[in-house]
């Protein structure tokens, strides 16, 4: 019998990612981590916990001790190491179910036709209209969107906080901010600074409900609308975090243009993204960008040059560049000033 090559082998495994990533999610989904946290426990007895089938539970946890989550005893008792504890709540259980929910499942398998015709999304070949008017309909749908981004952002939130200097600002605005992540860091950290959330009507709304529960004396101001018609003005700085990479160029340099007009003298357009880069690396930008692409059709990251069109092209210049935690980095921007 030949054995198989290393070409093979790498193959094999890079196939198997799906599988690991159905296991993470739905031990995700479960809520395995959260339950095994405070003391290790047996199949049977995690089963129970779970309102699960222990034998099946035992294959789903066979897995995750081959992939690094969780250690078993001779007792078969199942602890958690380090990584697997990241699965918790609060710490990226939310990111793992979100991957592994069926309304973010589902539109990876039209991959290959959105690549053979653009004109509809891969999430809209799945289901039928675009994904932040799928979010509008389905409220679970949202909360599961928006706590997952919630805790991918938290991760770079306290970074955004150290890159740029807002000690002497009166008023900042989170564009497309989401559940309000970044501004209730920046909250307790500059408490002379005015923070406004501005998000569509359905996320503000999730969003005072999120705080309700997380942070009752957050001290953020809220505003709703369409980000290519307006945004809360003036202000020192606007957030423009993970917003762009949604959108194809001319959608994009609307939203900064909107901005532009309604910054202050001497404010600054704050853009948070990943910046793609040149070459064949493993880039996990590259990765979101197929996100990016099965999510949003023409959405795409972007490489620091196609951020600086980007900005010329909406009256901004590239003023700085920062790095944040997970990859992503600032660009700091400002009105452009004419040169004769
Ligand atoms: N900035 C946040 C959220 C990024 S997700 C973060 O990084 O954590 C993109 C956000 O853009 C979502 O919250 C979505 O509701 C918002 N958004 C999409 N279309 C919008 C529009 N037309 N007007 C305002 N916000 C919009």
């Amino acid at each position: 019998m030949s054995h198989p090559s290393d070409a093979e082998q790498k193959l094999l495994q890079l196939l198997s990612g799906k599988w690991v990533t159905a296991a993470l999610a739905a031990a995700a989904e479960l809520g395995i981590a959260d339950a095994l946290a405070p003391a290790p426990l047996t199949a049977a007895q995690l089963a129970q916990r779970l309102g699960c089938d222990a034998t099946a539970l035992a294959r789903l946890l066979r897995v995750l001790c081959g992939e690094g989550l969780l250690e078993v005893d001779v007792e078969g008792c199942y602890r958690i190491t380090p990584v697997g504890a990241q699965l918790r709540s609060g710490q990226l259980r939310e990111l793992a179910r979100f991957v592994g929910a069926p309304f973010m499942w589902t539109p990876w398998a039209e991959l290959a036709d959105a690549l053979r015709d653009t004109q509809r999304s891969a999430f809209e070949r799945a289901h039928g209209h675009p994904l932040f008017a799928h979010l509008d309909q389905s409220p679970h749908d949202a909360a599961v969107y928006h706590q997952a981004v919630d805790a991918f952002t938290r991760r770079q939130a306290r970074a955004l906080c150290n890159a740029f200097d807002f000690s002497g600002l009166e008023r900042v605005v989170d564009v497309g901010g989401g559940l309000g992540t970044v501004l209730t860091e920046l909250t307790q950290r500059f408490p002379q600074l005015a923070c406004v959330l501005y998000d569509r009507p359905s996320v503000i709304e999730q969003a005072r409900a999120h705080w309700a529960r997380t942070d009752p004396s957050a001290r953020i101001e809220t505003d709703s609308g369409d980000f290519f018609e307006r945004v809360p003005a003036p202000a020192d700085a606007y957030i423009v975090k993970h917003v762009l990479h949604n959108w194809d160029d001319e959608h994009a340099t609307r939203i900064l243009r909107v901005c532009r007009e309604a910054l202050r003298p001497g404010g600054h357009v704050l853009i948070v993204e990943s910046l793609l880069l040149p070459g064949n690396v493993r880039d996990a930008t590259a990765l979101l960008d197929l996100e990016m692409l099965v999510l949003c059709g023409a959405g795409h990251e972007r490489s620091k040059p196609q951020f600086r069109r980007l900005l010329h092209d909406a009256g901004l210049s590239l003023v700085a560049t920062r790095p944040l935690a997970g990859g992503a980095r600032l660009l700091i921007a400002a009105p452009r000033v004419a040169r004769d």
